[in-house]
Parts: structure tokens; sequence; C-alpha cells
């Protein structure tokens, strides 16, 4: 693995520059990794992944124990180097990044076992006949894990611990803008002893990323955008390798009359300007209803005026740099459109002042549907406010979108908030919270229309992570089953029988049948 996180070796020779995107300068390199070198990882990870997944759950959580003692010790030099690499302030590397994460590796590390139990199925009237069956879950094999760059460090980290729990090797391609962040988790688990080659970390552009989904590997995590989401997809399914994707969002936030107007307005202004409101589940489109929209305004353009935007590892700050230039001019152009169509700026609305790639905390009014703001990801730190009168309304406009990641309700009744959930088309709605549950590893995180198939994080992201394998036994072997040759008329009247009778699912019913069942054993026996 060493040469996949230090300087290139003489087969690679290209680099990649990571650059600090508040200042422009350049923060180190990392080897542009070819096809050839992926294969090769994807191979030695194979050739590792053996012994690993021989050992007990307990052996492995102790390498993924010794791992987080590594990133609580060099916590601060790790959110540095996150701020630096993607532009977030430090405060919100640890809060966002370094926090989830280390929960998650405790939380995998000594839950994955249990959580991976074999499971015994209920198997009906098949019990009484001496039937049984159970799932055991086995690693996959290698799974191969692609990341975005807007949380450089959780979404691979939580991918990389629980792929590892569930016995897999793993290799990690982080996106071109984050590499070496890529790297460190490559290096925390070399220095807490992870076997050699079992996770390698292949940096490099889009394709490397596609190397990584043809080079042989069992399952792709992949987390970015929907149209490359569809790219890769394609090429697994050409392999039939099984992928997750965990794709964009464009997540709604509804204010309902009763809500505590006070916790919503500061929910919608974190939720939309956190990370510079490049999270997948960032609030995108915030409905008030109309009775206290006037109020929650104001409130919302208050407590932004407060915000703090400078280079992210100033401390203090609360709003960083954008990661990209493309990413600033897609959120320019979306403010552009809105504009143009009649919104108002009622703060914020261009550039940022503490450098090249910022963007102000901008708050839009006088929003609809027609606006690519209110259509499309605009993944920054906008947040266009809208109104509704009723319910339905404010689901209806809530669903009125293709993508279905995250949203959420505000209201003081809680009933009302969780009925309403349910009619919302989102893989997570939070009823009186914001964006943040991708940091609690046992909730499942993922979602429908275009935003994504699978799940990852809790057990049902785990569970993407294993092969389930049914055992079935039969304890009464000596009587030979019913059902086998020879089909003679009598055979014919029993099976007739069992599909009215036994598939009732009803014992009385079933027994009516034994007398023929006790003719058929004869027959067979004669
Ligand atoms: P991209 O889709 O551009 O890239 C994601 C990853 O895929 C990067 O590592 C990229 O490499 C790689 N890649 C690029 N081309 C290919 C290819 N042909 N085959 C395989 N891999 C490839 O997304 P971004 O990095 O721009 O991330 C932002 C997007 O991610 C947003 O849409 C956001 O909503 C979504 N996202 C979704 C989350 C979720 O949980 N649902 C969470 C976080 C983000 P490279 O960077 O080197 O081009």
């Amino acid at each position: 693995m060493a040469t996949m996180f230090s300087t290139p070796t003489t087969a690679t020779t290209a680099e990649i520059v990571s650059y600090d995107p508040a200042t422009g300068q350049e923060i180190g390199r990392a080897p542009s990794v070819t096809a050839e070198e992926v294969r090769r990882a994807v191979a030695r990870a194979r050739a590792a992944q053996g012994e690993w997944a021989a050992r007990s759950f307990a052996e492995r959580g102790r390498v993924v124990l010794r791992a987080r003692e590594i990133v609580l010790a060099g916590m601060d030099q790790i959110a540095s180097l996150i701020s630096r690499e993607s532009g977030k302030p430090v405060a919100e590397a640890l809060a966002m990044e370094l926090v989830p994460t280390l929960d998650l590796m405790r939380y995998f590390a000594h839950r994955a076992g249990r959580l991976l139990k074999p499971e015994k199925l209920d198997l009906g009237q098949y019990n009484l006949m001496g039937r049984s069956s159970e799932i055991v879950y086995r690693p996959l094999g290698v799974v191969g894990i692609i990341a975005p760059w807007n949380f450089p460090w959780a979404i691979p980290l939580g991918e990389v611990v629980m792929a590892l729990m569930a016995g897999n090797g793993v290799v990690l391609k982080p996106s071109e803008l984050t590499p070496l962040t890529g790297l460190k988790i490559g290096e925390v688990f070399a220095r807490a002893g992870l076997p050699e080659g079992l996770l390698a970390v292949v940096t490099g552009e889009g394709p490397t990323g596609a190397a990584l989904v043809e080079a042989g590997v069992d399952k792709i995590m992949f987390t970015g955008s929907v149209a490359t989401g569809r790219r890769v997809a394609e090429a697994a399914a050409r392999h039939l390798v099984p992928c997750v994707l965990e794709l964009g969002g464009k997540d709604p936030m509804l204010v309902l009359a009763d809500a505590d107007l006070e916790a919503a307005a500061s929910a919608a202004v974190w939720g939309a300007f956190a990370n510079s409101g490049q999270s997948c589940a960032s609030v995108e489109r915030c409905y008030v209803h109309e009775s206290i929209a006037a109020k929650f305004t104001a409130r919302v353009v208050e407590i932004t005026r407060r915000l703090k935007q400078d280079v992210g590892t100033r401390e203090g700050t609360d709003v960083g740099a954008m990661s990209s230039e493309r990413q600033l001019c897609i959120v320019e152009e979306h403010v552009r459109d809105a504009i143009g169509r009649g919104a108002q700026v009622l703060i914020g609305g261009g550039r940022g002042a503490a450098g090249q790639l910022f963007h102000q905390p901008t708050v839009l009014a006088g929003v609809d549907h027609s606006m690519a703001v209110m259509r499309e990801e605009t993944f920054g730190p906008v947040l266009p406010l809208m109104t509704f009168e009723t319910e339905d309304e404010a689901i209806r406009l809530a669903n009125d979108s293709p993508y279905g990641l995250t949203a959420s309700v505000w209201t003081r009744d809680i009933a009302r908030g969780r009925r309403l959930a349910r009619h919302i088309e989102a893989g997570t709605v939070m009823v009186n919270e914001v964006l943040y549950t991708h940091g609690i590893a046992q909730t499942p995180w993922g979602g429908v229309k275009d935003s994504g198939i699978g799940r990852t994080h809790g057990r049902l992201g785990l569970l993407e992570l294993v092969s389930p394998r049914h055992i079935h036994t039969n304890r009464l072997a000596r009587f030979h089953d019913l059902w086998w040759f020879n089909y003679t008329p009598q055979a014919a009247e029993l099976f007739r029988g069992l599909a009215r009778r036994f598939t009732s699912g009803s014992l009385l019913q079933t027994s009516r049948l034994l007398p023929q069942m006790l003719r058929r054993f004869r027959e067979r026996r004669g």
C-alpha cells in the first residue's frame, strides 16, 4: 500500500496537485494512479482478504479501534488538512467529519458482529417437517469505494470501516480535489496494523474511478453526482457488479405555522450554509407557512448577517470557501437565473470578499419552481424561501423534484410532523432537525428517486457489504419427500390437496391431508 499514498512510483508518471481553494496555494501532490495499477491494487486486496475474513469480528474491531486512537491523537492535524483541501472551517471539519467518524468507528468495531450474526428464519409449517433455515453473512471480497470532495474524510472513512468490519478488502478512490485526505485514511489504517494490501487508496481523476469499476471488484460504493452515478451504474452493469449509489439532493425544509420559529430559522441557516452549502443533504429549498413567513424571513436574514466568512483555518470562521471554481460558477448561474425570473436577494448574492472561491451566504425570496435554484442541485450557500398555504400544498411542493435524499418538517406537534413525514418522498425525513443524520452511524443513509440506490450506514448499510447465504437443513431426511418421483395419480391428488390446504398456512387445514400423506408414504415404500 505504501506506494499508493506516498510519492509516485516509477510506474506512475502523472501526478495530481491538491490546492487550498481558499488561497489557491498548492498543498501537496499525489500520484495519478493508472488503470493497470488499480487492477494490481484490487488483486493485492483480494490476496490479503482471505486471511482478514478468517479473523473474528473482535480481532478486526481491534484494528479499527487502534486506527480510531491514531485519528484521535492526530485530530487537529487531520481537521486542518481537511479544511485546507476542501475550504471548510476547521470547526466544521471537527464537528461534521471527525466527531461522526470517531463514533462510527467505535460503533462498528463493537457492533458489526452482532449486526451480522446468523439469523434463523421462521419457516411456518416447514419447521414442523424438521426443516430449518438460517442466513449467514459472508464478506463480498473486495469493495471499491469512490468518494466525492465535499466530505472527503467522513464519507470514505465510514464506508472503509464498514467494509473492513464486514471482512472485505477495500480499494478507495478519493476525489481529485481532496486526494491527500484520502491518502491520510490509508496511512491511518497502515499505522493501525491492517494487513499489507488489504486497503489501497488509489488517487487520480475520473479515469482512475472508472478503472476501479472495471478492475474486478465485487461491489462499488459510489458517492457523487447523478451524472457520474449513471455512468458508474452502466459500467458496473456490464460486469454484473452491484453498486450502491449515493447521489445528489434538493432537500426541502417545511416550516409549519406552529413551528418554533427561532429554532427553525437557525436550522435553516445552518442547514443551508454549513460546508458552504456543499452537502448532499443541505437545505436547498425552504417552504414556510404564509402566516409566519415575514417573521421567519426576517430572523433568517438577521442570523445570516452575523455569519463570519473567511479562510477555513482561521479561528471563528463560520462559512469557508467553496471547493472549486466549477461549483462556484453553478451557484452564480442559479442566483442569476433566479434574479432574472423575478427573485429578490435579501442578503448576499455574489462572491465573498475573503478570497477567490468564496460565495456569500445568500437568501432569496420570491422564488418559484420555474427557477433552476428550486429544481437543480445548487450545492452552494443559497437559501431560497417560498411560502405555502396548506399542508397538501407543502407536500406537493416538497415532492415536486427528481431528487429524494432528505427532507425536514418543522412543527411543535410531533405527531403531525411524523404524519407529514410519511408523505414526503425522501430516504430520510427529519422532524425538527436538518442535515445531520449522515453523522449517526446507527441510521441508514440513502435516497429515493434520482438521489440514489441502496444504503450506507446502520445495519442496512452494513448489509450492502456482505453476501447473504441461505443454509437449509432437513433433520428428517429418512422420510423421503412426498413431492419426489414418481408422480402417480395418487401423488397428483395429494399435490392438489397441498395447493388447497397446506398453502393456506393453517395447520388445521393441512392436518386434513394426513390420510393422503400416509397413503403416499405407503405407495412410495411399496
Ligand atoms: P462527481 O460525481 O463529480 O465525483 C464523484 C467521484 O467519482 C469522484 O471521486 C470522481 O473523481 C469520481 N469519478 C468521476 N468520473 C468517474 C467515472 N467515469 N467513473 C467512476 N468514478 C468517477 O461528484 P463530486 O465529487 O462533484 O461530488 C458532488 C456530488 O456528490 C453532488 O451531487 C452531491 O450531492 C453528491 N453527494 C452525495 C452524497 C450522498 O450521500 N447522497 C454525499 C455527498 C455528495 P474526480 O473527483 O477525480 O473527478
